[in-house]
């Protein structure tokens, strides 16, 4: 059992798990897929480098320093966080048990390039199974992606709707999985107010009453829907001591919305570490 479990290893997450391992915490940090930082090939305006830094650089160091300092960093993909009475369940490759979880997987929603997608978000396209499954009970349904984030959210829709179909949108499913699963491009969304069918980009139609997008890896709002937490928009929701409403989550960096830069990033993440070890000490 970890004392606390950070999902990613950007400047947000790195920052808070430099606190919390300093005061003494045992400390995880997982990561999957591509940071933010990552993507900047110069950084000009974080104090402390006379000629910038690259960013992938300066995201491989924090890892490098978080290790360093003992902290366990291990590359996996988070799909799941559950809560239970007394700590909360981290899912990836494999299951780790933490008393506190601090949301920093940057920010981003993938929204496919696809004619139909905008026009339908919220009338019959969504971001989250759990969240919107219900309203798909005995319908046939559609998942768009080709990642576990992919099959897990087919997953969870398997017990609600009659029908779910994988749409890899032209990608290879990276799973074998139990799901029908299309592979052809896709042309077009097409519905009447509401969602109604797929045109496939040779010509074929199916026809579904729900669209699930699962692209990439679970980001923090995935995780927060399913937690309960509340968000703004796409951005979880913090008060000033980057809290969310659930006790024993907290969010920092990219994820919280507002301001897109590292030394934000560095300054909420830092605050995150500490509120979970107070949180740790009080519990
Ligand atoms: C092109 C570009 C240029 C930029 N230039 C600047 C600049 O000049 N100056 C500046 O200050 N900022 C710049 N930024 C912004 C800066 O990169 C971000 O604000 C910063 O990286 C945010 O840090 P973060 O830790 O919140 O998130 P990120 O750095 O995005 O890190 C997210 C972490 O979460 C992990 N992750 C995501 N999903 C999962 C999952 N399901 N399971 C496990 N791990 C997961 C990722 O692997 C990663 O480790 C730029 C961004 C871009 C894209």
């Amino acid at each position: 059992m970890y004392d606390v479990v950070i999902v990613g290893a950007g400047p947000a997450g790195i920052s808070a798990g430099l606190y919390a391992k300093r005061s003494g915490l045992n400390v995880l940090v997982l990561y999957h897929g591509q940071s933010n930082l990552e993507k900047a090939s110069k950084i000009d305006n974080y104090y402390g480098f006379t000629n910038g830094i690259d960013g992938e650089t300066l995201y491989k160091t924090g890892i490098a320093q978080a290790k360093n300092l003992g902290i366990d960093v291990i590359e996996e993909e988070v799909t799941g966080i559950t809560k239970l009475d007394t700590h909360f369940v981290i899912e990836a490759n494999n299951e780790y048990s933490a008393n506190a979880v601090i949301l920093s997987t940057g920010n981003k929603k993938l929204r496919p390039e696809i004619n139909g997608i905008a026009e339908f978000e919220g009338k019959g396209i969504s971001y989250c199974a759990i969240c919107d499954g219900f309203f798909y009970r005995g319908k046939n349904v559609t998942v768009i992606g080709n990642s576990k984030f992919a099959l897990n959210e087919a997953k969870v829709l398997k017990n609600i709707a009659s029908k779910v179909t994988i749409l890899t949108n032209g990608e290879t499913l990276q799973e074998t999985s139990e799901f029908e699963v299309i592979k052809e491009k896709i042309r077009a969304i097409h519905g009447n107010g509401t969602v109604d069918s797929v045109e496939f980009s040779d010509g074929s139609v199916i026809s579904t009453s729900g669209i699930f997008i699962a692209l990439g890896e679970a980001g923090s709002a995935d995780f927060a829907k399913r937690l309960g937490i509340i968000l703004n928009g796409d951005n979880i929701a913090v008060d000033k001591n980057m809290q969310t409403n659930i006790p024993g989550v907290f969010a920092c960096g990219d994820a919280t919305g507002g301001l897109l830069q590292v030394s934000k990033a560095v300054y909420e993440g830092t605050l995150a570490g500490l509120s979970a070890i107070n949180y740790i000490k009080n519990k």
